[in-house]
């Protein structure tokens, strides 16, 4: 089932996620409809506080975006990031690895915003699966970086909050149009 994503303005997106410490069949469905959701929008990472839900989880699948590259890591040794996908990380740890490099992104939440945000070029990762098992990686490039974002996400931290200044200012007109408007959405809709 698709579901609605929630924009910048919603009081949602800054809530970080409890902890998910049991994988129900609620949670199971949940990943399912962000999958489904996520792959409407043509995005490559959903977070669920995206879906209206406060909760350390995401989905990844970096497999549409096929001119920016991917670097993993498992055990030590190079793997196939595309089989590695799609990925469903649960209460996620991001270790910073290497210098941050700027490179572009745009956000469900914030449609037809983009922008340039500096970010570690890898990172290792610690995580639940879909499954209930820990999973450990080392990401680089886009999905280092996709990984970050979401990770943000389920603390309440947004890409234009790691954003230049400069960056954020050109964007400001964009922003509080969209913010207003999502706060207008939500007024009306509490009536
Ligand atoms: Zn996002």
């Amino acid at each position: 089932m698709k579901l609605p994503v929630h924009k910048y303005g919603d009081p949602i997106l800054r809530k970080k996620g409890a902890l998910v410490t049991e994988v129900t069949p609620e949670i199971h469905k949940l990943i399912a409809a962000m999958f489904e959701t996520m792959e409407a929008h043509h995005g490559v990472g959903l977070a669920a506080q995206q879906v209206g839900h406060a909760l350390q989880l995401t989905v990844i699948d970096i497999r549409p975006i096929e001119d920016r590259p991917s670097t993993l890591h498992l055990n030590g040794k190079p793997a196939d990031p595309n089989s590695f996908m799609p990925l469903v990380l649960l209460n996620p740890v991001v270790l910073p690895v290497g210098e941050p490099v700027a490179g572009p992104e745009g956000c469900l939440s914030f449609p037809k915003i983009y922008g340039d945000v500096e970010r570690p070029e890898s990172v290792d990762v610690t995580a639940t699966n879909e499954k209930g098992e820990k999973v450990s990686f080392r990401a680089g490039g886009l999905l280092a970086r996709c990984v970050q974002h979401e990770t943000d996400h389920l603390n309440g931290i947004l890409f234009i909050d790691r954003m230049g200044r400069e960056t954020k200012e050109e964007l400001k007109p964009d922003l509080d149009d969209l913010q207003a408007a999502t706060k207008a959405a939500l007024k009306k809709g509490k009536k």
